[in-house]
C-alpha cells in the first residue's frame, strides 16, 4: 500500500532517487526505478497528485504500437517526430524529439503489458497535425483515469509519494538532503542495496507514521 505523507512538518530523508511532480511523467518515472529496483520517492506541490495529466483528454501520440498494426494503421517513430517539428517549427531539440517519438509505442505497451492499462487506438478522429492515427486512449478518453491508473499501479507498487511538499531550487521546504542524482541512483547490489533500501523505508515509514496518513 503506497503512503501519501501530507502535513507541513520538517523532516529529513535520504533517499537514492527523488521524483518531483506526481503527473503522469513521475510517477510513470517512479514505476521504471522501481523495476530497476532503485528506492524513490516521489514529492508532489499539491494535495493530491494529479498535475495537467488530470485535466487533459489523456490522450497519448505513440508510433508503431501493435494497437495501431491491429487496425492496419501504418505509422512510425521516424513520422511521429517530424510532425513534432513541424508543430514546433523545427524549434525542438532533435535528440528529445527522437527519444520520444521512439519510446513512444514502447511506453504505451510497456503500460498495457505490465500494469494492465487497457490502451486502444482511437481511430475515428485525426488528430490535427499528426499524419497517422496514433492517439491512444483509456476507455473513458480522460486523463483523471490515466492518472488514477498510474497511481494505482504506485500503490501496488509501494511508491512513497509526499504531498504539499513543493520543490526549490533555492530553499527546500522539506529540507530534503539530497543525496540523489538527478537522473539515476548509483547501481548498487547485494547486501548494500538491501541496507540502504531497509534504512530508507524505515526512515520514511517512521516520519509518516509520526504524520497525518493517507492511503489510496
Ligand atoms: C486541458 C488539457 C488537455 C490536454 N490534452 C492532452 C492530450 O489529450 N494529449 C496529450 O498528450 N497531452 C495533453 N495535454 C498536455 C498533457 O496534459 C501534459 O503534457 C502532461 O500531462 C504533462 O505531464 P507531466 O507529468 O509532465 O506534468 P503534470 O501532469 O502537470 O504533472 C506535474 C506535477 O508536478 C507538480 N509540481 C510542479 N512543480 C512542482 C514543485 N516545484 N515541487 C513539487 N511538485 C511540483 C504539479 O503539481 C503536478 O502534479 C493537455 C493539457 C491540458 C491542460
Amino acid at each position: 500500500m503506497s503512503t501519501i505523507i501530507t502535513g507541513g512538518e520538517k523532516f529529513e530523508a535520504r533517499v537514492p532517487l527523488l521524483i518531483i511532480g506526481a503527473g503522469a511523467a513521475g510517477l510513470c518515472a517512479a514505476l521504471a526505478a522501481k523495476e530497476a529496483s532503485v528506492e524513490a520517492v516521489v514529492i508532489e506541490r499539491d494535495a493530491v497528485p494529479a498535475g495537467s495529466t488530470a485535466l487533459s483528454a489523456g490522450l497519448i501520440p505513440a508510433a508503431a504500437t501493435r494497437f495501431q498494426r491491429a487496425k492496419g494503421i501504418s505509422d512510425s517513430a521516424q513520422t511521429l517526430a517530424a510532425d513534432i517539428q513541424r508543430k514546433a517549427h523545427g524549434e525542438a531539440d532533435g535528440a528529445v524529439v527522437e527519444a520520444v517519438a521512439e519510446n513512444s509505442a514502447p511506453l504505451i505497451e510497456w503500460l498495457s503489458d505490465r500494469y494492465d492499462f487497457p490502451f486502444d487506438v482511437v481511430d475515428n478522429f485525426n488528430y490535427p497535425g499528426h499524419a497517422a492515427l496514433r492517439m491512444h486512449g483509456l476507455p473513458s478518453r480522460t486523463g483523471l483515469e490515466l492518472i488514477d491508473r498510474l497511481r494505482s499501479a504506485v500503490e501496488t507498487n509501494d511508491i512513497v509519494i509526499a504531498t504539499e511538499r513543493a520543490a526549490s531550487f533555492r530553499k527546500w521546504p522539506m529540507r530534503c538532503i539530497l543525496a540523489t542524482r538527478a537522473t539515476r541512483a548509483t547501481p548498487s547490489s547485494g547486501a548494500k542495496r538491501s541496507a540502504q533500501s531497509s534504512l530508507i523505508s524505515a526512515a520514511i515509514k517512521a516520519t509518516a507514521r509520526s504524520q497525518r496518513r493517507i492511503t489510496f
